[in-house]
């Protein structure tokens, strides 16, 4: 007679993505919406319309035939043959969201959070930006909704990316200079947020990444999730497996957790990169979930780099758009569970990746990006056996002045 008790079906656990956040918008302890209550209706009735939209097929419908028509998705997955054989280790395979509409994969978000607004009757777009990539692609979604905009950057942003402040002005946002403290991307959040406050009912702070008060990590993600979907497919398809690793840069995490959702259910590790700038030193670099601490800012709680008052610390990056100092709950979350590894990789090392992958593949990465592409390089070492998917987050056009200016010697190397 057969003793043993009848296995019992048990429905396996939902997909890591729909595990999180909560209702409240957390992360495990991480995340959440810390604002004032005049400002926690205007969260309620974004999170509501959020809901609404994302379940309904009109905009479904709306939203993929923008991905496919005017942003030119699905972008390609691109197998680095001179670099990988040059590398003399793993395989290294792009996703090319460089390829993208503006040339960054944030469009993927700034048309969703347009498309929103457009439904809750907006009449402005407000943000922040600090490479001018997220001002771009939002005057880009302003230009096709029909929504005016206006765009906050520190002015030693302005200096360094000039080619995409006047893309903006071209696209008819109205960019707005911040003046105070280090002139970058943390005072132009604060700055954005001030304008924003003045008048919530008619305007939307349009948030750059996968952070800031709930609704906005989980919105922002779900709306970059069409990167890893893609890519995952893609890779597939193209060598019949998953990739071993999958590697991306965070700044606030955006172009990070839209590739990384895409296999968080899958055996493939996936590492973020920060940038280390200068050096470990406090000040010289923004590698905020490397050597941070659990902390409050900008409406979230996540990993910060704070200084011994508990503000926000002075942060640097060659990329302005890692230079902040902090990511969203979600990146915070995941290492704290061990999903994903944090890595860093430094100025010198993200330029040498920069000039590299311009000379082997003829493909001129964002400064952001090549922080990825650099580590990349290393694991490739580390692990010959390997195939490493990068998400190639932003093309570097808006950097070349600014690359040959500060760092030219570098175009006399070999590569
Ligand atoms: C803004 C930007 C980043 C950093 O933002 P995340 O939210 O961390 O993705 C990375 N790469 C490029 C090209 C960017 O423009």
């Amino acid at each position: 007679m057969n003793t043993q008790t009848p296995t019992q079906y048990t429905r396996p656990q939902l997909p890591m993505h729909l595990q999180v956040p909560d209702e409240r918008g957390f992360f495990g302890k991480f995340g959440g919406s810390f604002v004032p209550p005049e400002l926690q209706k205007q969260m309620d009735e974004i999170y509501r319309g959020y809901q609404h939209i994302c379940r309904s097929h009109d905009f479904i419908r709306e939203l993929r035939s923008i991905r496919k028509h005017f942003q030119g998705r699905p972008t390609p997955v691109y197998y680095c043959k001179n670099l990988s054989d040059k590398v003399g280790g793993g395989r290294i395979y792009l996703k090319r969201e460089d390829l993208n509409h503006s040339g960054a994969h944030k469009l993927n978000h700034c048309m969703g959070e347009a498309l929103l607004a457009k439904y809750l009757g907006k009449k402005k777009l407000i943000a922040e930006t600090g490479a001018g990539q997220h001002g771009v692609a939002l005057a880009t979604a302003g230009a096709y909704f029909g929504i005016p905009v206006e765009i906050h950057m520190g002015e030693v942003d302005i200096a360094k990316e000039h080619p995409n402040v006047v893309r903006m002005k071209i696209l008819g946002a109205k960019v707005v200079p911040v003046t105070f403290g280090n002139r970058t991307l943390k005072e132009a959040v604060d700055s954005a947020f001030d304008a924003y406050l003045k008048d919530p009912v008619n305007s939307i702070y349009c948030i750059g990444s996968v952070m800031g008060p709930h609704p906005f990590p989980l919105m922002v993600r779900e709306f970059q999730r069409v990167v890893g979907i893609e890519a995952r497919e893609q890779f597939i398809e193209m060598t019949g497996e998953l990739p071993n690793n999958v590697v991306a840069c965070i700044g606030g995490g955006s172009n990070a957790m839209g590739i990384f959702s895409g296999f968080l259910d899958d055996p493939v590790d996936l590492h973020g990169v920060e940038p280390l700038g200068r050096g470990a030193k406090l000040g010289d670099h923004a590698a905020s979930l490397t050597y941070g601490k659990e902390g409050i800012m900008h409406g979230f709680n996540s990993i910060m780099l704070t200084d011994e008052k508990g503000e926000p610390a002075p942060v640097y990056s060659v990329a302005s758009g890692l230079d902040y100092p902090s990511s969203g709950p979600e990146h915070a979350y995941l290492k704290s569970i061990g999903r994903t590894k944090t890595v860093t990789a430094t100025d010198a090392e993200a330029i040498h990746a920069f000039f590299q992958l311009s000379r082997l593949e003829g493909i001129i990465p964002a400064l952001e990006s090549a922080h990825a592409v650099a580590y990349a390089v290393k694991l490739a070492k580390e692990r010959p056996q390997e195939d490493i998917l990068v998400n190639l987050s932003g093309r570097g056009d808006k950097d070349i002045d600014f690359v040959m200016e500060k760092y030219g010697d570098y175009a006399d190397k070999e590569y």
